[in-house]
């Protein structure tokens, strides 16, 4: 949470921003009346969810709207099919408000702690080929645009409208509601475990085809691939979650409290990282378990670092992991967090990272006591050679010229952007560079 004088910073602390004033609407009109206002006196005014996206794409540059009590479920249709909720809403708590449903998110990204509004704004993926990312589960939304009107958008009204503000960057409106077609809840079968990174990376699109959703992460310094598989149980099935204590001993001590010891030391000695990633690779990811989808697909994450990651064109995955891995070999760096590849299905959102395309994608992350830049911009190059396209939450380095290249909507998009927001009210710097003042 930010006051009025506070600075502004992100989860990665990296990107911090002094707004004019923070405003806490708790209701659609309220939001109404925040744009308004910010029009009237020329400030741009900016909706910030949980300030988890590295990139400056929340930065506020006037007023910040902070849309933490504007949150719950609004509505579930008829047919439990459809379930809105206001825009501020976390994903970790969209479980509980639709368990009397019994309906689940399709599919859910690494951690639950963001906005449902934040999330899709950006293009939050998780993994699996025949999944798309959170944006594409959206049926519709309620935005309040830059001349202060509130306007539905769904497949009966303004649904031309739909694929640019599902995934609109937080630059067409500030959202008020969010309607998610939801699926029947379900139970994951989750096996994780430690494999040759070689033998993944020649077996990569059998493995990605056969399974429901497939990830792997790379500790670079090491040749080990741990691999999670993931599969959708039928309604029934036994259910074998992890106990608390290992939960607590896999998620909390190893994953994050180890870990932040261990980063803090390969940051200051660099010589040990190989050794500290070898000894990662053997304490985590060994392990079978069944339990609801969102506890398989979410974990903690509170070692804090920075991340950039790319959508590739699926079949480029593995070349593009063997460079970045040559990359790291010859470098001289010595790079303690793991590179993360994901898949997901194609989908038609016009700034999706998959749109159109069947995608994977390829995150690098580096600790947050350690300068990422020339790690990640050696990256990017590898990632732009192939036709990647930045994640818009995530660090990166280019510029709408280059984008508009990646994106055969993008002029599509910037049209809509001039009819929803013609006096560029939700303008910050990074809007500025990835869709051109
Ligand atoms: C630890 C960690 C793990 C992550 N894991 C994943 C992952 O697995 N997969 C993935 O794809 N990404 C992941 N991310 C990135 C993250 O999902 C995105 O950056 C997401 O946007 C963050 O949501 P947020 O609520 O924090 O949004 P913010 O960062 O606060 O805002 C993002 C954008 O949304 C806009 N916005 C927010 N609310 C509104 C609104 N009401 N109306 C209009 N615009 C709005 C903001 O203005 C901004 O443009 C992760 C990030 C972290 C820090």
């Amino acid at each position: 949470m930010t006051a009025t004088g506070e600075t502004w910073r992100n989860w990665g602390r990296t990107e911090k921003a002094k707004p004019i004033r923070v405003e806490r609407p708790r209701t659609a009109g309220a939001v109404q009346r925040a744009v308004v206002a910010a029009a009237g006196s020329g400030i741009p005014i900016k909706a910030v969810g949980a300030s988890h996206s590295f990139s400056g794409i929340a930065a506020p540059a006037g007023v910040l709207l902070e849309l933490d009590d504007l949150t719950g479920l609004i509505d579930v249709d008829e047919r439990h099919e459809l379930a809105t909720f206001s825009a501020g809403t976390r994903l970790r708590d969209i479980p509980r408000l639709l368990a009397r449903y019994g309906l689940a998110m399709e599919n859910l990204g690494d951690i639950d702690s963001q906005s449902l509004a934040g999330a899709i704004s950006t293009g939050t993926h998780g993994t699996g080929a025949s999944f798309r990312g959170l944006a594409a589960q959206v049926a519709g939304v309620t935005l309040v645009t830059g001349t202060g009107e509130q306007l539905h958008v769904d497949a009966d009204t303004n649904a031309e409208l739909l694929p640019a503000v599902a995934l609109g960057l937080g630059s067409l409106g500030i959202l008020v509601d969010v309607t998610v077609r939801c699926v029947p809840a379900f139970d994951l079968a989750a096996v994780e475990k430690p494999e040759s990174l070689e033998s993944v990376l020649d077996s990569l699109p059998q493995r990605v085809a056969e399974s429901d959703h497939f990830e792997f992460y790379w500790f670079p310094h090491t040749e080990t691939a741990l691999t999670k598989t993931n599969t959708r149980m039928p309604s029934g099935a036994a259910r074998r979650p992890l106990s608390p204590v290992r939960r607590w001993l896999d998620d909390t001590l190893v994953s994050n409290r180890l870990y932040e010891v261990t980063c803090g030391l390969g940051s200051a000695v660099p010589a040990i990282t190989p050794t500290v990633n070898r000894l990662a690779d053997k304490l985590t990811g060994n392990r079978e378990f069944t339990d609801a989808s969102h506890r398989v697909f979410t974990t903690k994450r509170t070692v804090r670092f920075a991340e950039m990651e790319y959508a590739l064109p699926a079949e480029q995955v593995a070349d593009a992991l063997r460079e970045v891995k040559k990359l790291i070999d010859t470098s001289g760096w010595s790079i303690s967090f793991p590179v993360e590849v994901r898949f997901a299905a194609s989908d038609d959102l016009w700034l999706s990272t998959a749109s159109r395309r069947e995608t994977g994608y390829i995150a690098v992350h580096r600790y947050a006591r350690e300068n990422p830049t020339g790690y990640f911009r050696a990256v990017e190059a590898i990632m732009r050679d192939k036709g990647g396209r930045p994640h818009w939450g995530k660090m990166h380095w280019r510029d709408a010229e280059s984008l508009r290249e990646s994106y055969p909507r993008f002029d599509d998009f910037v049209a809509i952007r001039d009819r929803l927001d013609p006096s560029r009210l939700f303008r910050n710097p990074y809007l500025d560079r990835v869709l051109g003042a």
